[in-house]
């Protein structure tokens, strides 16, 4: 069900499978999804804390990202299908619409997470969204905003800060939010308020995501270079895991 790839398990089912599988482990415990791109995980090898969460039991990867679709081929373990972190968020929303579950958002900007919470509560009129924080304040003071989580009694957090802030804020936080889901969803607020757009289809089925979103915002050029970096490490340094 995994590849392990430098060091970290990564998901290697089908999207249908990865539902199925959290679903079914969140009935009796806690899990943080890691939306796994080769810039996460080069932080997960990087920063000892992040290595840390990203090798523990509870946490589960995908893999959100070409690079490490194709890196998963290079070390001959392939997995399925790139699973991505949006697509995961929208099904566990509807899914707990159904279920009567309630969620937390919480990250972007004050107006961003505003439009987010009112996008998601016409496309999910029955989701119970038991409150929203903007992701601007202090991971190591934050007791209210800990509070007003347990508050509702969520059953997921979906936490938008970008890599690695909702990872440490997630680790920091995993034994005191009474959540089944904890869920780093990078920029995925910023695309459901209508503020940024995902590429069109064929270019997502195609594995170029990563080129729209560079065209449409090129000050993450820089960030993209880590990519072929990544690879690098896993054709040269690949220690035959599988
Ligand atoms: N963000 C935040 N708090 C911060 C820094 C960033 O809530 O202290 C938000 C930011 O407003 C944006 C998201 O985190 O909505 C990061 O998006 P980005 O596109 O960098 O993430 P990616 O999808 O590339 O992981």
């Amino acid at each position: 069900m995994f590849s392990k790839i430098r060091g970290f398990k990564v998901f290697n089912k089908d999207f249908d499978s990865f539902i199925s599988y959290i679903l079914e482990r969140t009935k009796k415990e806690k899990v943080h999804i890691v939306s796994g791109n080769p810039e996460v995980l080069t932080f997960g090898e990087k920063d000892g804390e992040l290595n840390n969460e990203f090798k523990k039991d509870t946490t589960v990867i995908i893999p959100d990202g070409i690079g490490i679709v194709i890196a998963s081929k290079v070390i001959g373990n392939a997995v399925n299908e790139k699973i991505a972190g949006i697509e995961v968020l929208e099904k566990l929303l509807s899914i707990y619409e159904e279920e009567n579950k309630g969620v937390f958002l919480l990250g972007a900007k004050e107006e961003i997470i505003v439009d987010t919470y009112k996008s998601i509560q016409i496309k999910y009129p029955k989701l119970n969204i038991t409150g929203y924080n903007n992701g601007y304040f202090d991971i190591d003071n934050c007791d209210d905003l800990i509070e007003k989580i347990n508050k509702g009694n969520p059953e997921a957090i979906f936490v938008a800060m970008g890599c690695p802030r909702q990872e440490k804020f997630i680790r920091k936080y995993f034994d005191k939010i009474n959540c089944k889901v904890f869920m780093g969803v990078g920029g995925a607020f910023d695309v459901i308020s209508g503020k940024s757009n995902r590429a069109p289809r064929w270019m997502i089925n195609c594995g170029l995501e990563w080129l729209y979103r560079v065209i449409k915002e090129p000050f993450r050029i820089k960030r993209l270079t880590v990519i072929p970096k990544y690879l690098l490490k896993v054709i040269f340094n690949n220690k035959g895991e599988k």
